[in-house]
Order: structure tokens, then C-alpha cells, then sequence
């Protein structure tokens, strides 16, 4: 299986704060990440640092064989320029906690309107594509909904429709059911589950500990900026080695 996010000795610090503190990590092509770990313990840094959104103090990161941000000449790392580093990222989707859909725009238009700016489609074959996208989320008959008629469940599922709709090479979700009422929580993680299923790669941040053990292909747990522990779920959900790992899981369970 080839890797196709590779994170080595990434390092990050805000200030004299270290936030990274010498990340590795591993995703095989079409496989399934879950990062679980404390508040603050530096997930979203990572998948920052993954997508080029925080520059790495130290390390590096390749997504498909090729370093983002940078280019490597003469034994040093050079960074790209932003219009490469744009191309890039059309690679490395994200979700984010808070949707974040532009609120005067229809569901099919959020879609739509990124396919334009990200993929270059014309206005025609971007709404083609962004009404196929939102019937793959089950929200076709949505299309025409401003997002403050959408449930939260909703909302997500358009944002996540977004993300696919543009093909990414890697799909990262930053806890994309935290914000959501318990009763919402499902319908987001089975659409989840089906773009697990189609073999899209994906890391997922988050504290659904069953959506882990069910969907994920490697669990990693990360605390005070480093991977304490990582493997199947089988291994590090239900017999975790480090005592770290029980305490997190004992709290969360
Ligand atoms: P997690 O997602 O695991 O809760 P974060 O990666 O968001 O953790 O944050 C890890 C630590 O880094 C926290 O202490 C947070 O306050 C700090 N931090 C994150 N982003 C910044 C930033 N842009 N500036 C300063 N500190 C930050
Ligand atoms: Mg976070």
C-alpha cells in the first residue's frame, strides 16, 4: 500500500509553546484515520500543518509523493508560491467543526461556487456536478436551501458535499459532528461511512469512539503533541498498551 499522507518529525510551536512536539504519521492510500487525543492536545494543528494552513517548524509533509508547501533544492526546503500552494491544497480537502458555508448562498450555489474558484468548471457544469454531489449526501432536494433552513445535520452534509465534489486526493474532517445536537450526529457520520467505503482517504478527528472502531483502519492517539500510541482500532480502542490511552478512553466511554 502506498502512503498517501506522510507526516515525519513535524514540529509547531505558537510562541514558546509547542504544540507539535515530533509527529509522524502514516495513511495509506483509501484508508481510514481517526485521530482521537484530549482538547489541546494538538489535532487540529496537525491537519493544519497537513494542509499547509500552519507552516511546520521541523519535518516535513508529503501528500500523494509530493511535499506540500515546498520544494526541496540543493539539500534545502524552499517554499512554493501561493498559486502552487493553491493547486495543492485542491488536493487536501477539509470539514471543519463549523460547516462554514457562505450563508447567502443556496446549498447547490456553495458547492457550485467552489467547483468555479477550485476545479475552473463553467457555472453549467458545476451546477451538474454539485447536484450530483448533494444527492450522494441525500440533500438533492435541498439544493435550493439557503443554509439557515438546514438543520445542522444538514449543513454539514452540504459542506461535506462540497469537500468531494472538487476530488481531493485526502479528505480531513476537523470533529465534524462536535457542533451538532446528539439526534443530527448519525445521519453526518453515515455519509462518512459511505465515502469510507468508496475509498476515499480520509483522517477524521474526533471523539465518536464507535464511528472509530467501525469505520477506522488505524487509530491514533495523540496527547500533549505527540502519538502516544497508533494501530487497528482493535488495538489501540479496545486493548490499549500505554496507560495514557486507558485514562483518555475511560473519560470519553
Ligand atoms: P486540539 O485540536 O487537539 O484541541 P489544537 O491543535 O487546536 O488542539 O491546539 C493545541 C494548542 O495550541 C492549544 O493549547 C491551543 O491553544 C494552541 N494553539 C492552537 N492554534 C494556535 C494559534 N494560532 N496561536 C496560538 N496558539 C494556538
Ligand atoms: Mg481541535
Amino acid at each position: 500500500m502506498t502512503a498517501m499522507i506522510d507526516v515525519r518529525g513535524v514540529r509547531k510551536s505558537f510562541g514558546p509553546v509547542p504544540v507539535l512536539r515530533g509527529v509522524d504519521l502514516t495513511v495509506a492510500e483509501g484508508s481510514v484515520t481517526c485521530v482521537i487525543g484530549p482538547s489541546g492536545s494538538g489535532k487540529s494543528t496537525l491537519l493544519r500543518c497537513i494542509n499547509h494552513l500552519e507552516k511546520v517548524d521541523a519535518g516535513r509533509v508529503q501528500v500523494g509523493g509530493s511535499l506540500v508547501g515546498y520544494r526541496e533544492a540543493g539539500g534545502k526546503l524552499h517554499e512554493l508560491p501561493d498559486r502552487i500552494i493553491a493547486r495543492q491544497r485542491a488536493e487536501i480537502g477539509m470539514v471543519f467543526q463549523g460547516f462554514h458555508l457562505f450563508p447567502h448562498m443556496t446549498a447547490l450555489g456553495n458547492v457550485a461556487e467552489t467547483l468555479v474558484g477550485v476545479r475552473r468548471l463553467s457555472t453549467k457544469d458545476a451546477s451538474v456536478r454539485a447536484l450530483a454531489a448533494l444527492r450522494d449526501v441525500g440533500l438533492a432536494e435541498h439544493a435550493d436551501s439557503y443554509p439557515r433552513r438546514l438543520s445542522g445535520g444538514q449543513q454539514q452534509r452540504v459542506a461535506i458535499a462540497r469537500a468531494v465534489a472538487v476530488e481531493p486526493k485526502v479528505l480531513l474532517f476537523d470533529e465534524p459532528t462536535s457542533a451538532l445536537d446528539p439526534q443530527l450526529v448519525g445521519e453526518v457520520l453515515a455519509v462518512m461511512k459511505d465515502l469510507a467505503r468508496g475509498g476515499l482517504t480520509m483522517v477524521v478527528v474526533t471523539h465518536e469512539i464507535g464511528f472509530a472502531r467501525e469505520v477506522a483502519d488505524s487509530v491514533v492517539f495523540l496527547d500533549d503533541g505527540l502519538v502516544v500510541e497508533s494501530g487497528p482500532p482493535a488495538e489501540v480502542l479496545l486493548a490499549p498498551r500505554e496507560a495514557r490511552t486507558r485514562e483518555f478512553l475511560d473519560r470519553v466511554l
